[in-house]
């Protein structure tokens, strides 16, 4: 099976090629991502400048890599409409340095990125850690491969989106795999204001983050140090497709054991 990773972080963010090293046990794995830090982007594309794409440096054995001046979206749409990989079973965004939980999903570059690939048809899945230090991206990338050697075995090709979250712990701490709804996680953003010897300027930052910590929620399994996730499109849940879920939770949490 053919795999496209992209990321938000950047192509040379060490989640990415966590993954990388991952998912190249199960498949054929393209790297194609953004050159740069595009995180917050949301699902935004470049429709008034042309594009730019240049072969990159891999960081992972057996692995091809491109880099593209534009966002997680337009990484993805270059590489499949180019097409750099044929017949791509699986999109993979992440691993994001920082949780996509709530309302992050709908200005989540990580989310975008997986989102393109739901759109072209194919089962796609955006991976987060939800801390933004000392990074632990072992139990991510087994997640990913596991998922991704699912998708191959069955030889599922529904498209599908998936949001996983994962509580910043080694594989053997997770406390659980629960399948969740996404909860309400919202920020007041701040404006900071300067002057920068000609004009004035004004800088967002991020303010208070308001959580609702629901039960059932991504909010929930990640703070009980599980790992979440969301079925945010695709039907899932309905009788001819929930084979895919069935099951998947407690499979996925003997992997990490
Ligand atoms: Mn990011």
């Amino acid at each position: 099976m053919k795999i496209l990773l992209s990321n938000d972080d950047g192509i040379r963010a060490p989640g990415l090629w966590a993954l990388a090293e991952g998912l190249k046990g199960t498949g054929e794995v393209v790297v194609v991502a953004p050159d740069r830090d595009q995180s917050g982007v949301g699902t935004s594309v470049t429709l008034h400048h042309p594009l730019r794409m240049r072969r990159a440096r891999s960081l992972a054995e057996g692995v091809s890599a491109y880099n593209v001046e534009g966002t997680p979206a337009d990484s993805v749409i270059l590489a499949l409409r180019l097409p750099l990989v044929e017949d791509v079973g699986l999109v993979v965004s992440g691993a994001n340095e920082g949780a996509n939980l709530g309302d992050d999903i709908l200005i989540s570059g990580t989310v975008s990125a997986a989102l393109q690939g739901y759109f072209y048809g194919i089962p796609s899945i955006a991976i987060a850690i939800a801390d933004t230090e000392d990074l632990k991206f072992d139990a991510a990338a087994r997640i990913a491969s596991m998922i991704a050697q699912k998708v191959a075995e069955e030889s599922w090709s529904e498209r599908f989106l998936l949001n996983i979250n994962l509580p910043n712990l080694p594989a053997a701490e997770i406390e659980g795999v629960e399948l969740t709804r996404p909860g309400r996680r919202f920020y007041r953003d701040e404006i900071q204001e300067g002057h920068d010897g000609k004009r004035e300027y004004y800088w967002l930052v991020r303010g208070d983050t308001q959580w609702h910590n629901e039960q059932g929620t991504d909010i929930w399994a990640v703070r009980q140090q599980m790992v979440s996730i969301s079925a945010l499109m695709g039907d899932l849940h309905s009788p001819e497709h929930s084979s895919f879920l069935d099951g998947l939770c407690p499979w996925l949490l003997q992997c990490l054991r």
